[in-house]
């Protein structure tokens, strides 16, 4: 266990984004904070996960641990470190969550023993940290095991979900019952969308929050057209045949729209089937599939296994479609420049995809929405309850139908629905819902109803 310590947001950030939302929702926001105070009282409000870097929980304690703070709350950040056996068990779990039925992810009593025998060692480390009066916010299922070690020896416990599966399966019936019995003595349960409740869970002890993003962060702040170029020649998407891992060959057409996917290179975000559903049915536009650099990415070797499979189903396209088509993994090793090239890479498209076959909330679309793009996504977790078809974008039913899904970008691509509307309106929706200020009047809301 190891304490983490938040990037910090600039007065001149947090001055924007209170004039962002305005003096009505400034207001409510600081009441909710006057309120947070009071319940955390003489004690601190823990963050605790797995990582400070990488990934979307770690994104959002960088903005809402410093805000907080700048509200007066008194709020800590603490991170697990667990052995090699540990994150092993924890990504097979997370994979189960997310439904998976693959024998590779089952899990047997001595993984489930290795996990809590973990925990335990983290568990007593945190509670040298924290006092009586402390609550606790756990995030994921790396730190659910943590809940009964904590339980009753600090103010309050939380746990906050941020995986999920529409339906049940075998796979997710195996994680929640690892899951369910170590919840059982937490004030509260949190998940980002209703949906992903599991029914085995009381309804007194289980509440919704959404993720939130941060406008000004290197992800989602504003970047003058002018100052693009430089970021999308790197990024593997301008004229140039670009440094790095890209896969591509030879110019494509700038003129014609640009249809991108920005995701990690992973089964559920189905990079080689967006692939291929575009080369069948979207004429005259390019697409660019964005991910990570696999090759840096020690703790998830399946990435590398994922990239190559869409490597493979590119390298045998015709020659016309091999050109507007580009395959392009970005620098890992310094977050933020690699935040800033998904930022311009994002604002550049005239279409995001976003094409996942499962999604706990989805927080490329929210990014892409925020950006006032156009942005087509499978109607599954997340997207679902962040896209309203027609309205804030487009929803693609069954996320295995391919000729329905070119259908809807094609939509796009060729004006046939108004693409700049359907991001002008998405980008207002986010400001309403998934900015910051949602989040402490939900937190607000769950410790004056969770905590006694
Ligand atoms: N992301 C990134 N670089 C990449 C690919 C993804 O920074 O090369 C970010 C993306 O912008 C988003 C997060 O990773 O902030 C992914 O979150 P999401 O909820 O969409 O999916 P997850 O990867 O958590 O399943």
């Amino acid at each position: 266990m190891h304490t983490a310590h938040p990037r910090g947001l600039s007065p001149t950030e947090v001055g924007d984004f209170l004039a962002l939302i305005g003096k009505e929702r400034e207001q409510r926001l600081r009441e909710a904070a006057r309120r947070i105070r009071k319940q955390v009282g003489a004690g601190t409000l823990w963050h605790v996960n797995s990582t400070a870097a990488g990934g979307g929980v770690a994104e959002m304690l960088h903005i809402l641990v410093p805000l907080y703070r700048q509200l007066g709350i008194p709020v800590r950040w603490a991170v697990i470190d667990g052995d090699d056996r540990f994150f092993d068990v924890t990504k097979r779990l997370g994979n189960l969550a997310y439904g998976s039925v693959d024998p590779a992810d089952r899990l047997d009593p001595a993984d489930v023993d290795h996990y809590l025998t973990r925990s335990a060692m983290e568990a007593k480390e945190l509670l040298a940290l924290v006092g009586t009066r402390d609550l606790v916010l756990l995030h994921d299922h790396q730190t659910a095991a943590l809940v009964p070690d904590l339980a009753g020896a600090v103010r309050g416990v939380f746990w906050r979900c941020h995986v999920g599966v529409d339906a049940p399966t075998a796979g997710s019936r195996a994680a929640w019952d690892v899951l369910a019995p170590l919840l059982e003595r937490a004030d509260a349960a949190i998940f980002s969308i209703a949906r992903h409740i599991p029914e085995r869970l009381p309804d007194h002890q289980v509440a919704v929050i959404p993720p939130v993003i941060w406008p000004y962060s290197p992800k989602n702040e504003p970047v003058p057209r002018r100052m693009r170029g430089p970021y999308l020649e790197r990024a593997g998407l301008g004229r140039e045949r670009p440094p790095g891992y890209v896969v591509s060959e030879g110019a494509w057409d700038p003129a014609q729209p640009l249809v991108v996917q920005v995701s990690r290179w992973d089964r559920l975000k189905d990079m080689h089937a967006v692939l291929a559903g575009f080369v069948e049915g979207v004429p005259d536009a390019r697409l660019a599939l964005v991910g990570p650099d696999p090759t840096a990415i020690a703790d998830d070797v399946e990435q590398r296994r994922w990239f190559e499979v869409c490597r493979a189903a590119w390298s045998e396209l015709p020659d016309r479609d091999r050109t507007r088509v580009r395959l392009t993994c970005l620098p890992m090793a310094n977050g933020d420049d690699n935040a800033r090239l998904v930022n311009v890479v994002q604002r550049t498209a005239d279409v995001v995809v976003q094409k996942s076959l499962a999604e706990g909330f989805g927080l490329t679309v929210t990014e892409a929405m925020w950006k006032g793009r156009a942005v087509v996504g499978s109607a599954v977790g997340g997207i679902a309850a962040q896209i309203e078809h027609g309205r804030t974008g487009l929803l693609l039913a069954d996320p295995g139908d391919l000729k329905q899904f070119a259908e809807l970008v094609t939509l796009v691509t060729e004006g046939q629905v108004d693409g700049p509307g359907l991001g002008a309106r998405a980008r207002r929706h986010v400001r309403d819902t998934y900015l910051p200020d949602a989040d402490l009047l939900a937190v607000d809301e769950l410790l004056s109803t969770h905590t006694t």
